[in-house]
Order: C-alpha cells, then sequence, then structure tokens
C-alpha cells in the first residue's frame, strides 16, 4: 500500500483513474480515445459543458460569472491578472506566502511596461510564511510589516489578490480580509473544492489543477462578468474577454484535463460535494494536528491554530537529521513525497480531496513508531 502526500500533482480518487482506464480506448462507444477526440466535436463539447455545469453546482457560481478552463498554469494568471484588470490603476498584494510573493514579484515585472501601479499590504517573510498578513483598523506597531491598515486602501484600486491556502508553508485564509470595499482576486490553487468558499465575494478566483481539480495542465478561472476587459489587450491569448467569448475554445484546450476534472467535479458531487468534502478534510487534518501538538518530538511551525492549512500539514522534529531520517524511513514504508518544501525543510502532508482518513490514522501511527525508535 502506497500512500501518496505529495503537493501536487496528487492524488486522485481511484474511481476517477478506473473510469478514465475504461474510456481511454473508447469514449463512450465512439470508437476512438478520449484523447484523440476533436475539440470542435460533438463528444468533447458535452464533455467541456458538463465540467462546468458540474463546477458551477459544486461551487454555487452565480450566472454572471464567467467558468474558463485554460492552459499555463496558476503561475500565468499571475501576469494576466494585472493585465486584464488593473491597467491605470493600483492593485494590492497580500504576501502571506512564496505563491502570493511570486504574485506580486510578477506584477511589479509587469509595471514596467504597463501603467499600473502594485503595492504590498505586507509580508511574513521575515519569519517564513509562518503567519498570515493581517488586516487591523489602525497599524498598533506602524513597523509591523504582517498588518496593514484598512483605511490606507484606495477604494479606486483594481483589486486585492489573496492566496486562499499556502501550500509551501500551511496557512490558509478561512475568514475573508477586509479590503475596504476592494475587489479580491483569489488564488484557490491549493484548496479550491475542498474548502466552501463564497465565489460571490470574489471578482475573480484562480486555481491550477493538480491538487484538488485533477491532473496538471487545466487552469481554472472564475471571473464576474464585469471584469472582462472591455477593449483589446495586449495579447488574444492573455484576454479574458477573448478566451470567455469562446468558451474556453480559442485555441486548443487541454482536452484531456479538462475531461479528468470533469470526472473528478462528478465525484465530488458523488462525496456529497464541497460542504462534505472539506468537513472530511478538517476532520482529517484535526487528527494529525492534534498528534502533533501534544507531541514533545513533532511540531507545527505554523502557531497560530486558526491559520493553520486543512490541506497541507508541514512539521518538524526540530532536528535537520531526524528529518531526514523521517522522510527516509516513511518512503521506505510507502509512505511517499512526505518531504517539506526545499524552502521551507521539514515534512509536509499535503491531504488533499482524495487523500483518505485512514492514510492519516496510519500517518500518526508511523510517527508514533519513529519518535519510540529515536527518543529514549
Ligand atoms: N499558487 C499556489 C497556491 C500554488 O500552490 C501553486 C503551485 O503549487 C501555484 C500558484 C503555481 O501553480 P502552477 O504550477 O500551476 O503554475
Amino acid at each position: 500500500m502506497v500512500y501518496n502526500f505529495a503537493a501536487g500533482p496528487s492524488v486522485l480518487p481511484k474511481e476517477v483513474l478506473l473510469k478514465a482506464q475504461d474510456e481511454l480506448l473508447d469514449y463512450a462507444g465512439s470508437g476512438m480515445s478520449v484523447m484523440e477526440l476533436t475539440h470542435r466535436g460533438s463528444e468533447f463539447s458535452s464533455i467541456l459543458s458538463k465540467a462546468e455545469a458540474t463546477l458551477r453546482e459544486l461551487m454555487s457560481i452565480p450566472d454572471h460569472y464567467k467558468v474558463l478552463f485554460l492552459q499555463g498554469g496558476a503561475s500565468t494568471q499571475f501576469t494576466m491578472i494585472p493585465l486584464n484588470l488593473a491597467v491605470g490603476k493600483k492593485a494590492y498584494y497580500i504576501e502571506s506566502g512564496s505563491f502570493g510573493k511570486k504574485a506580486y514579484t510578477e506584477a511589479v515585472k509587469l509595471s514596467k511596461v504597463i501603467d499600473f501601479e502594485p503595492i504590498s499590504l505586507g509580508s511574513t517573510e521575515k519569519t517564513k510564511f509562518d503567519r498570515l498578513v493581517k488586516a487591523v483598523g489602525k497599524k498598533e506597531n506602524p513597523h509591523d510589516e504582517c498588518a496593514y491598515e484598512i483605511n490606507e486602501i484606495d477604494p479606486d484600486a483594481a483589486y486585492v489578490h489573496i492566496t486562499l491556502n499556502n501550500t509551501i508553508e500551511g496557512t490558509a485564509i478561512y475568514d475573508l480580509p477586509d479590503a475596504h470595499g476592494v475587489p479580491l482576486v483569489g488564488d484557490m490553487s491549493s484548496d479550491i473544492l475542498a474548502v466552501d468558499y463564497d465565489v460571490s465575494k470574489f471578482a475573480l478566483i484562480y486555481a491550477g489543477a493538480q491538487k484538488n481539480i485533477g491532473p496538471a495542465g487545466v487552469t481554472v478561472v472564475i471571473i464576474r462578468e464585469d471584469f472582462l476587459p472591455k477593449k483589446e489587450i495586449l495579447s488574444s491569448m492573455l484576454d479574458y474577454r477573448v478566451l470567455s467569448e469562446n468558451d474556453s475554445l480559442y485555441n486548443t484546450p487541454p482536452t484531456f484535463g479538462i475531461y479528468m476534472a470533469g470526472l473528478v467535479f462528478d465525484w465530488v458531487k458523488a462525496q456529497g460535494g464541497v460542504k462534505a468534502l472539506e468537513a472530511k478534510n478538517r476532520k482529517k487534518a484535526a487528527l494529525l494536528y492534534d498528534f502533533i501538538d501534544q507531541s514533545e518530538f513533532y511540531q507545527s511551525p505554523v502557531k497560530n491554530k486558526a491559520e493553520r492549512s486543512i490541506c497541507n500539514v508541514p512539521f518538524t522534529t526540530g532536528d535537520q537529521s531526524f528529518d531526514q531520517a523521517f522522510i527516509a524511513f516513511a518512503d521506505e514504508k510507502g509512505f511517499k513525497n512526505i518531504k517539506g518544501h526545499r524552502s521551507v525543510g521539514g515534512m509536509r502532508a499535503s491531504i488533499y480531496n482524495a487523500f483518505p482518513y485512514e492514510g492519516v490514522l496510519e500517518l500518526v501511527e508511523l510517527m508514533k513508531t519513529f519518535e519510540k525508535e529515536h527518543t529514549k
């Protein structure tokens, strides 16, 4: 038995893989592999529209939002978002993790050639992003880089960019920040469909597929219609208006990835939907965090319990050689990819929707065994 704790690409539901295997050579009696279907044909057309309809239902996406299935990964969105939404305006960024920092850094690069002003509202990089940047009414400490004063936000700004789940550092936003009425743009790459967020609170949501949606290669963008650019921008491939007018078929979309995403959406529905999966994810995460918290051997780098991610659980023994030994021990026993991201070290258990509760139970047993063997 292998448990895959990878942060992405990551474990997919067995039922989905079996169905895909079944349809790989002959899709719905067409005599063609699902991978061979033209994106302009009726078979793929229904795969695409069904995937969209199921996602809309799962996330209660209001009718005045467009749903796009794109390529380029979540990282391309770091450029597309300001290019489409921020020209001539200010755009705010909250840097509570490595990907939030990347989003800001890419925006700064773009601002050298496009007229807009990216502004960072704060960063927790100094403490290795072990906490979230918080909003305060009045800055209690003007040197506190972890806090921004909401009254400082220009209400005419294009957006405030946030990362809902910090995949590398294991923190997450469960209460949306006060953005002073400025539209929220959310990177939901690592907890889309795992946490029940209210889509209507966002102007735009984006997510790479490779954690809770399907194989790498698809990026989901959900955008409120009034945020679509009104006129042509730099490139059609980067233009939300063009992509949405063509229903994600402006060029050849990642057809197989969209098909797989559709199967995962059906699976999420069969599990009882996003609320039910969030409850399961909370149970899995609580099991692991509770064990870590009572242990004197393991620790969580995220001290504020309310900010702990239920999708990515980092932990450490506090001793690099023990951490390395644990990773090797776990790997040998079939607990794969539990090594933490190279920027933070230690271990990280990514326990997305498709990761089973039993896998977390067994991980806790493994941690107990390792602890016994390494303490007197
Ligand atoms: N944002 C978050 C929160 C992520 O976890 C990742 C990847 O893991 C990215 C952005 C970048 O995604 P991609 O590799 O699809 O560009």
